[in-house]
């Protein structure tokens, strides 16, 4: 298992395998026994499609690899796990590069590209769902305060404690003009309602915190991920080029000893 293996040329591998890094790179087609490479950075031996070979790793991250392993050169390989980790750490150099020091929301993003979650989610439903029933309350109780219904219904019952008590038609007037019950009654449901209304407002703002800080997530990730996009297609575009070139040179030297 401990079996490190000379590796030909450009970390070319000498067996194919499925679905990994190296297999790319492999122009055998045979059925060869497969055998473990080692980590340089950890110096554990892992199977092939466990590892990445130099050349499949980014200039970026392979230069921040070279700075604190030097053995991190042509024809070595690196676990996925340690190359998750240096992976994360380039990004987080990149992100303090660009904003200084890093809050928990850059953290957030960084895991989240390095385990693959998702970062994005519905902003507010997680906090409406550990609202209590006083909180639920007022957000109801507010909704009903800013509505037409509330200001028909609220002339309506004054219109008719006003007619009821000037004629009294149904029962004796116990609040009659300048109705002083009615101007209690009204001064305290305006004093109920304000803390109502700023206990909402409070949430709503408390929502709208949680919505822009998930925007602001969502678009640090989509940029670094493009980004890195945009790095791996340049890279692999300059490596086929050179390998077309390299095919071109052999052409010609198989041409000139033809003729
Ligand atoms: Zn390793």
């Amino acid at each position: 298992m401990s079996i490190v293996p000379e590796r030909p040329g450009r970390g070319l591998p000498d067996a194919p395998q499925a679905g990994s890094a190296p297999s790319r790179r492999d122009d055998t087609g045979g059925t060869l026994p497969v055998p473990d490479v080692a980590c340089v950075i950890c110096g554990q031996p892992v199977t092939f499609d466990q590892a990445v070979a130099y050349a499949a790793v980014r200039p970026t991250v392979s230069a921040l690899l070279a700075r604190d392993h030097p053995a991190w050169r042509e024809g070595a390989w690196i676990c996925r796990r340690d190359l998750d980790e240096y992976r994360r750490r380039y990004i987080t150099e990149l992100l303090t590069s660009a904003i200084g020091e890093l809050g928990p929301l850059e953290r957030e993003v960084i895991e989240s590209i390095t385990t693959g979650d998702l970062v994005t989610e519905v902003a507010g439903t997680a906090y409406d769902a550990q609202a209590s029933f006083g909180e639920r309350m007022a957000d109801r109780m507010s909704a009903f305060g800013g509505s037409w219904g509330f200001i028909l219904s609220f002339c309506a019952i004054c219109t008719l404690w006003m007619i009821l008590n000037v004629t009294g038609w149904l029962f004796v007037p116990f609040d009659p003009y300048p109705f002083i019950l009615l101007n209690l009654a009204l001064s305290t449901l305006a004093a109920i309602q304000a803390p109502i209304i700023i206990m909402s407002q409070r949430r709503l703002e408390a929502k709208d915190r949680l919505r822009a800080e998930n925007d602001y997530q969502v678009n640090l990730k989509a940029e670094l991920e493009v980004r890195q996009i945009h790095e791996k297609i340049d890279y692999q575009l300059t490596q086929h080029i050179a390998r077309l070139e390299r095919l071109e040179q052999l052409q010609a030297e198989v041409l000139a000893r033809l003729h």
